[in-house]
């Protein structure tokens, strides 16, 4: 960032955060540093900055550069997923702390806690995060992470972010918003108070539904991140190069992917909204969603991701799944192409989602050709 003027838009950021031509070659376009290891001065020093491919990469760098300029942060850490980006934040907690997370939450972020953090100590409490009074209600005077999610997965609920921060404020709890759903073209949450973002590039960020990646982007370079830090080089749940080198590919379209995504799915809302075998649509763009107002308030559009409930629940829901042509089955997001999801089964059988709902990643095709396809398939049921 540093070269960069901090008020350039995030259109121009996306081309040029991180990005510097090779003093090396000339080369435009960043080479992927493969080595592991870098060579040591004849004093025994590292004047080049490189040591050791776990410690620093050239290519983790700019990842992490562009990462935090997109999120208007002050630094940014690369992982090689998102849950290992969920794990080294709550690596920095101690036996005894307690945790404050949503009740609709991606189900891995739930099982770091339940099946990783639970045995070394640490507490949490699962609230509707929707509701503040319950969210003051959960907080505990050890608490010390408020854990975010919005839009939620997989029903597209949003938590007034501000409103939390205000919460938490004074009582020693840093605020952390999981972005992936929204991706920093649509939300950033560190604007709106947040001490930390937490995404995974898998997602949209990555944009093409081939590479595995996490980051964390903080507010402040303060003791928090270093904990992320020292969690990143002892914990060593690094990134490849080449996939830092995809990730980065990838940012330099996300404005122009995102705009696409979010109009698409404003599309297939309203033509599912308006079909009488869907009985619900879970999307915050549609004007008497319960969340427009806050949607509106606290991203710049409504994001790709939707879900909806047909008649007849997990049957019909699966049979849907199974005559629709142009989306894929398929779990995950935020690819050029459209995935459809029977969610409650891939959650598991403790999951409370309902049996009748699909989630829906909107890609990158057109609208009609979604909406007509969609509008077949649900003949069909
Ligand atoms: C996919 C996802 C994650 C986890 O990312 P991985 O790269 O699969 O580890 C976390 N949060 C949300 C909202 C996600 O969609």
């Amino acid at each position: 960032m540093s070269s960069l003027k901090p008020q350039l838009r995030f259109e121009t950021l996306a081309v040029h955060a991180g990005q510097k031509v090779d003093p090396a070659t000339g080369a435009v376009v960043a080479p992927i540093h493969l080595s592991t290891t870098f060579e040591r001065d004849i004093d025994g020093g590292y004047s080049r900055g490189y040591l050791y491919s776990r410690n620093h990469n050239p290519n983790r760098n700019a990842l992490e550069e562009a990462l935090a300029a997109l999120e208007g942060g002050a630094a940014g850490a690369a992982f090689g997923s998102g849950l290992a980006a969920v794990t080294a934040v709550f690596q920095g907690l101690q036996p005894g702390d307690h945790v404050v997370a949503p009740k609709d939450i991606y189900h891995g972020t739930a099982n770091v806690l339940k099946h990783l953090f639970a045995k070394w100590g640490v507490v949490f409490s699962f609230v509707d995060m929707t509701n503040l009074d319950a969210t003051r209600a959960a907080i505990q005077p050890n608490t010390r992470i408020l854990w975010v999610e919005t839009p939620s997965n997989p029903l597209l609920q949003c938590t007034d972010i501000a409103a939390l921060v205000e919460m938490c404020a004074g009582k020693n709890i840093r605020v952390i918003a999981d972005n992936t759903f929204a991706s920093p073209a649509v939300q950033n949450p560190l604007a709106l108070g947040c001490d930390m973002v937490m995404h995974a590039t898998t997602k949209y960020l990555g944009g093409r539904s081939d590479v595995l990646g996490g980051a964390l982007v903080t507010r402040q370079a303060d003791e928090h991140f270093e904990a992320v830090r020292t969690a990143q080089l002892f914990g060593g749940a690094v990134p490849s190069p080449f996939d830092c080198w995809l990730v980065m590919r990838s940012l330099s379209t996300l404005a122009y992917r995102m705009a696409a995504h979010c109009h698409n799915a404003g599309r297939v809302a309203a033509f599912l909204q308006s079909h009488p075998k869907v009985t619900a649509v879970h999307y915050p763009g549609l004007t008497d969603n319960p969340y427009h107002a806050l949607a509106k308030r606290q991203m710049r559009a409504f994001g790709g991701m939707l879900s909806f409930e047909v008649q007849g629940g997990q049957p019909a829901a699966m049979g849907l799944a199974a005559k629709v042509a142009l989306f894929t089955r398929a779990t995950s997001l935020g690819g050029v192409e459209s995935l459809i999801e029977h969610r409650a089964s891939i959650e598991g059988p403790q999951s409370t989602t309902p049996q009748g709902l699909l989630r829906v990643s909107v890609g990158l095709e057109h609208a009609d050709d979604l909406i007509d396809d969609l509008a077949q398939a649900l003949d069909q049921v």
